[in-house]
């Protein structure tokens, strides 16, 4: 089922998983899968690596939730290090699995360097690969937007005139680079609004596991962590045990708030522990997304 269309249903939950490096990680990916599932998501998502197998094994944790799984799946695809040809051998197969619904990214540039550089023949932004994706296949499309903007981009002005060329290209709805003030996420409705973007915007939640580990991602993605937040992980830095129980209780308030703004739906990025998003699911109660119902 196209995505585009369970959202006109109802307000979805969703997931997202990564592949691992080795292909013995993936029976690990597979179980968490598994216990998330118990919690009845609308929705799957499987990221794609920066390069080299961990991109075989997304086509595969991918195919595994459509054929194993009475999930809806969502497949990421970027535009790093592959020509037009290699995307659309990937599309193909894609399609020819059974994949309806797929997320068009750029990527980010690979480690160690600063800017994005296409390879010859490739795309360069992402509107260009939904724009391909849109006029040779069915697929349903979702693009990537960010409530504090991206790190690249100028200002917040033309992060939405980006943001709004997906949309001119066909997404169908937008998910949102992780945030911790529900704040950004609102300033980015208005924005969006007044430029004309008319699509569901999804809020992507990422449960704190550890303050090294949000502080690193946070560094790269360029979003940024409340101050009283900010003060609370330097507290429990020593301890990823607490500051995992201060990441459930923060997310549980953070999605609250965001359920009860009336979102479209919630995607949470899972990092393959579904521990904290079974708990702040548990917490939350949402009709038919709790553990057996
Ligand atoms: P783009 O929309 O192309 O934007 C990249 C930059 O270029 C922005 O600064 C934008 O403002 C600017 N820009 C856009 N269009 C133009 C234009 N026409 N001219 C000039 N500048 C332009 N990364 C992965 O590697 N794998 C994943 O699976 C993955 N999944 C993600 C899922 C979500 C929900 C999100 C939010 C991010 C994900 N990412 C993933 C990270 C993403 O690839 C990076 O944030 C990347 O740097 C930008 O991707 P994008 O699709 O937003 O790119």
């Amino acid at each position: 089922m196209k995505i585009r269309d369970l959202l006109k249903e109802k307000r979805t939950i969703s997931c997202e998983f990564f592949p691992p490096r080795e292909a013995d990680g993936i029976p690990n990916v597979l179980r968490v899968i598994d216990r998330v599932k118990a919690y009845q998501p609308d929705f799957a998502s499987v990221t794609y690596g920066a390069g080299g197998s961990t991109r075989a094994f997304t086509e595969e944790i991918t195919m595994y939730i459509k054929r194993e799984t009475d999930l809806e799946v969502m497949a990421h695809l970027t535009c790093v290090a592959q020509t037009r040809e290699e995307i659309q051998s990937v599309l193909e197969r894609l399609d020819q699995n059974g994949i309806e619904n797929i997320i068009a990214l750029r990527g980010d540039p690979p480690q160690g360097q600063t800017d994005f550089v296409p390879v010859a023949g490739g795309f360069e932004h992402a509107t260009s690969l939904i724009k391909h994706i849109r006029q040779n296949f069915q697929f349903g499309v979702a693009g990537a937007c960010y409530p504090e903007g991206h790190v690249e981009s100028r200002d917040l002005i033309q992060d939405i005139e980006y943001a709004k060329r997906k949309v001119d290209q066909g997404v169908d709805f937008l998910v949102t680079q992780l945030f911790y003030d529900n704040d950004h996420f609102y300033a980015f409705l208005d924005r969006a609004a007044k430029a004309g973007i008319n699509v569901p915007v999804l809020p992507g939640v990422l449960p704190i596991l550890s303050t090294a580990q949000i502080r690193r991602f946070t560094g790269l993605c360029g979003a940024t962590i409340p101050p009283e937040l900010d003060r609370q992980l330097d507290q429990y830095a020593d301890d990823d045990n607490a500051v995992r129980e201060l990441g459930i209780e923060y997310a549980t308030k953070q999605v609250r708030e965001l359920w009860d703004s009336g979102v479209p739906g919630v995607h949470f990025y899972v990092l393959n522990r579904s521990y904290s998003v079974s708990k702040i699911l548990d917490n939350l109660g949402i009709e038919g997304h709790t553990a057996g119902t």
